[in-house]
């Protein structure tokens, strides 16, 4: 047995590799520059985690969520491996210990928020930290292309030249091919890298677009045929709670889930769901990250998501256990309006944009010139309350102002409270002899925390701290609060908050320069995989070969599975016909330009109201181009 093989054994438990996973490690370990494009679910974590137990030293990883990056330490740390992560709103000396541990202790993966990489702290101590491995998760954040850009993954490049011999990994599940090119790119792959593509092909997944105008009796129509557990996506948080409703009121076991609720409500819910206590989740699109459930049979969009990268995301938390599922589009013209409004809505102008940064200021009462690298608890509703903005193009501008590289936002985190002491033993002991009552919590943190004299001690469970006093929390609180304003300790409190950080030094709303290059390119980005995942909703082609061709998987076979391959599509095409018909026009064109009316006179005349439609949509998506007598000609492909 190899080395990486037994450590697969060793640690996790698992006899072989997944596909692909094999030749990701070794590509890996031969020191190359690696790209793995594989679906979510399909075993990208150990593609990295494998790597860095092989070899000496620490296992950098970069990835967008903390959640997700806690998570990981959490699973990781189970197993035994020395694991730990550094992310925004973590106080300072936390932070430093985690690096220092990184450097001269045994670390083995250390998980990184992109927005960190450009921290002094980090760029100083990583020329002495012995990295074997530089690994990117969810690396399509990197690119203005993609549909989840996050500018602080541009700080990877830079910081890549501070260990320019360490190989990087880059993994993601969701990259167009021009997303592709871009991430080599903009990561400054080396020459000879190492490039593997799983496809994203689910042969057991079936995915159906229906149109319909009353969704939730179809909704309804659909959970009564499919059996076993379900996810239903919505657009709105409220509707997620309508359907629910909806749903249970018709005898099925339903609840809904959006990022509103507390996290106590939300992972009750989840587990609920998870154990199959719960059969159906009425969801936005915060739910199912990092969620593993193999057994989910249905998964039906109420709405259209403004992107097909989205969709293929949720579509494909169906069936992972390999079984027969179904994926469906609730799909009415309606919804096309609603996105094309949502996309004037996320564009807001330079003014409106301007006004949130100004109460930004004063919110957090940033001097000018100051704020740089700072953190602060962020509540966008209570935000736009006191500033009177609206909630919508709100967050619309701090998207914008994030994209621009002003801020990062990042999701609510739990941190647990925090305790320093800041006085001399000397001190500390006179001040516990004065007030007897305090006396009692001081000894007790530095009786469980050993050596806790000089650090910052994370009070991880302050039920069991003030049960072992005999006191409730609250009083505990109360005493830590004392003992915070005699300056004795520096107490914070425990957030749950999420974190918004400042990237620059502040400047006034008038020197405030947004890139408008950028802006439009983004703007006329989001336009196009609006108009490809409409494209998708209302042409009858097989569903997974759409959703493959998107994701550059140009040669795949028709699924025979999706509504349109077994005609249960109730557009007017049947079988193939569209595909035959499309076939007949590509000809033609091949051999002249020839306009409406010609095409229509090679085919017999029943087919006009088809070939119609046909050749609309070889127009639209390029295929066909239009010259100045009206008559089409192939496009580039
Ligand atoms: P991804 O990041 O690609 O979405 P993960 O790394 O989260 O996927 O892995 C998904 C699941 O697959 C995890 O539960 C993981 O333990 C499991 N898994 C990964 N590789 C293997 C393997 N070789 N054998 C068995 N299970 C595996
Ligand atoms: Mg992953």
């Amino acid at each position: 047995m190899d080395r990486k093989t037994e450590i697969l054994k060793e640690f996790w438990g698992f006899d072989s590799f997944r596909p692909l996973q094999d030749e990701i490690i070794d590509s890996v370990l031969n020191g190359k520059d690696t790209l793995a494009l594989m679906p979510t679910g399909g075993g990208k974590s150990l593609c990295f985690q494998v790597p860095a137990l092989v070899e000496d030293g620490v296992c950098l990883v970069i990835s967008p969520l903390i959640a997700l990056m806690k998570d990981q330490v959490k699973n990781l740390r189970k197993r035994g491996i020395k694991a730990d992560a550094v992310f925004s709103g973590m106080h300072y000396k936390e932070i430093d210990r985690i690096i220092d541990n990184a450097v001269y202790g045994d670390t083995k993966l250390l998980y990184v928020s992109p927005e960190r990489l450009q921290t002094d702290i980090l760029k100083e101590r990583i020329k002495k930290m012995n990295v074997s491995l530089l690994a990117i998760d969810e690396a399509h954040c990197v690119s203005q292309w993609g549909y989840d850009f996050r500018p602080a993954y541009l700080n990877i490049p830079e910081f890549r030249k501070l260990i320019p011999y360490t190989p990087l990994l880059a993994l993601t599940a969701t990259a167009t091919p021009d997303v592709v090119d871009d991430i080599q790119e903009k990561l400054a792959f080396k020459p000879e890298a190492g490039i593997f593509q799983k496809s994203f092909g689910r042969s057991n997944l079936s995915y159906s677009v229906f149109q319909e105008e009353n969704k939730r009796v179809k909704l309804f129509d659909i959970l009564s045929k499919v059996k076993g557990s379900g996810v239903v996506y919505a657009g709105t948080r409220r509707k997620t709670k309508d359907i629910a409703v909806y749903l249970y009121r018709k005898g099925i076991s339903a609840e809904f889930y959006h990022a509103g609720l507390t996290p106590d409500q939300r992972s009750k819910k989840q587990d609920d769901w998870i154990s199959g206590k719960i059969r159906i989740m009425v969801a936005t699109n915060a739910f199912g990250m990092g969620i593993d459930k193999p057994d989910v049979r249905v998964v039906v969009h109420m709405d259209l998501p403004n992107n097909l990268e989205a969709y293929f995301q949720e579509a494909g938390r169906g069936g992972r256990d390999g079984k027969k599922s179904y994926s469906v589009l609730l799909y009415s013209p309606k919804d096309k309006s609603t996105l094309e409004k949502q996309y004037e809505q996320s564009f807001p102008e330079s003014g409106e944009i301007k006004r949130v940064w100004q109460a930004l200021g004063s919110k957090y009462q940033l001097a000018i010139g100051a704020g740089k690298g700072d953190s602060f608890d962020f509540d966008l509703i209570p935000f736009c309350e006191t500033y009177s903005l609206d909630i919508v193009k709100t967050h619309s501008a701090l998207k914008i102002l994030e994209q621009d590289g002003w801020l990062t936002l990042s999701e609510a985190v739990h941190l647990p409270p925090t305790v320093k002491f800041i006085v001399e033993k000397e001190a500390l002991y006179d001040y516990q002899l004065k007030n007897k009552k305090l006396d009692k919590p001081i000894r007790r943190i530095l009786q469980t925390y050993q050596g806790g004299y000089n650090r910052l001690i994370p009070l991880k469970n302050m039920g069991r701290l003030a049960g072992s006093l005999k006191w409730s929390q609250e009083h505990l609180i109360k005493a830590l609060e004392i003992l915070h304003r005699d300056e004795i300790i520096e107490f914070r409190p425990a957030k749950d908050k999420p974190q918004i950080t400042f990237l620059r030094e502040r400047r006034g709303a008038n020197d405030l320069q947004l890139n408008k290059e950028r802006y439009d390119f983004r703007k006329e980005r989001h336009f196009f995989r609006m108009n490809k995942a409409i494209s998708y909703a209302e042409t009858p082609i097989c569903r997974s070969k759409q959703l493959l061709a998107y994701f550059g998987e140009t040669e795949s076979d028709a699924c025979g599975i999706c509504d349109v391959c077994t005609g249960r599509n109730q557009s007017e095409f049947k079988g193939d016909e569209f595909e035959r018909l499309k076939t007949k026009i590509l000809r033609l064109l091949k051999r002249e330009n020839l306009n409406t009316e010609e095409i229509l006179e090679a085919f017999a005349p029943k087919w006009e109201v088809k070939l119609l439609k046909v050749i609309q949509y070889l127009y639209e998506e390029g295929i066909l181009l239009m010259d100045k007598e009206d008559k089409f000609s192939l496009g580039k492909e």
